[in-house]
C-alpha cells in the first residue's frame, strides 16, 4: 500500500534495527485520512467471508480496525490488557507478552462479544514476534467462533511473527511488510514483483 509506505518513510523514525515510531501517524497521533485507507484496503483483502465481528487489542489496535469494522458494518471488540472493574468474570483470558513494554498482560474480552457463531477477523497495528496475535487467536479458539484472518498495518518481516501465524494455519495479510531497519533505513519487502 503506497501510501502507507510513503507515511512510514516519511513520518516514521527508526529507533533501532528492529523498532520503528510510528508514533507521528499510526499509534499517538493518528493520520484519520490514511486511516481511511487502510480500513478500505484491509476489507478489500478479506472480501467474500461473511466476517461479523472485527477483533483487536488496546490501545493501538483500535484506530485501524475501527476503520475496516465500519466498512464491514459489523461491531469492532477490542481486547483489553488490564481487567476491568466491571469485567470480573464472564471472560475469555490469554497471557500475552508485549514486545515495547517487556512484560507479560492478561488480556480479557467478555463472553457476551464473541460467541461459535461469529466469523473474526483480527486486525492490529504492528506484527513483531506475534504475541498479541497468539493471545487474540486462543480468544477466538476459546469462543469457538471461526477465525477468517489476521491483518496488520505494519509487518516487521526480519521478525518471525508471520512464521508462526501461517505455521499454525492461518492466513496473514500485512499492508506494509518492512524487510530491514538496519543502517536507520526502511526497506519494503514488496510482494508482488512485476
Ligand atoms: P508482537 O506481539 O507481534 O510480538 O508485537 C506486536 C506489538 O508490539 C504491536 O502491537 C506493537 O504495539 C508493539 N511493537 C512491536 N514492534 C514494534 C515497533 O517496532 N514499533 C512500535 N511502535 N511498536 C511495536
Amino acid at each position: 500500500m503506497e501510501q502507507l509506505q510513503k507515511a512510514i518513510e516519511e513520518r516514521g523514525s527508526v529507533l533501532s534495527d528492529h523498532v520503528i515510531k510510528v508514533d507521528q501517524f499510526l499509534n499517538h497521533q493518528i493520520d484519520t485520512n490514511l486511516m481511511v485507507e487502510i480500513g478500505r484496503e484491509f476489507i478489500s483483502r478479506f472480501q467474500g467471508h461473511d466476517i461479523t465481528k472485527v477483533l483487536t487489542i488496546e490501545t493501538s489496535g483500535i484506530a485501524p480496525s475501527f476503520m475496516a469494522a465500519h466498512e464491514l458494518n459489523v461491531p469492532l471488540v477490542f481486547a483489553r490488557k488490564k481487567k476491568s472493574l466491571t469485567m470480573t468474570d464472564h471472560l475469555y483470558t490469554s497471557s500475552v507478552y508485549s514486545y515495547t513494554k517487556e512484560e507479560t498482560n492478561q488480556i480479557t474480552v467478555s463472553k457476551d462479544f464473541l460467541s461459535s457463531d461469529d466469523r473474526v477477523l483480527i486486525l492490529d497495528d504492528i506484527l513483531a514476534n506475534g504475541q498479541a496475535a497468539l493471545g487474540l487467536i486462543d480468544v477466538v479458539k476459546q469462543s469457538g467462533a471461526s477465525l477468517v484472518g489476521i491483518g496488520f498495518v505494519i509487518e516487521k518481516s526480519f521478525q518471525d511473527g508471520r512464521d508462526k501465524l501461517e505455521e499454525a494455519g492461518h492466513r496473514v495479510e500485512s499492508l506494509a511488510r518492512i524487510k530491514s531497519l538496519e543502517g536507520s533505513n526502511v526497506t519494503f519487502l514488496n510482494e508482488v514483483t512485476e
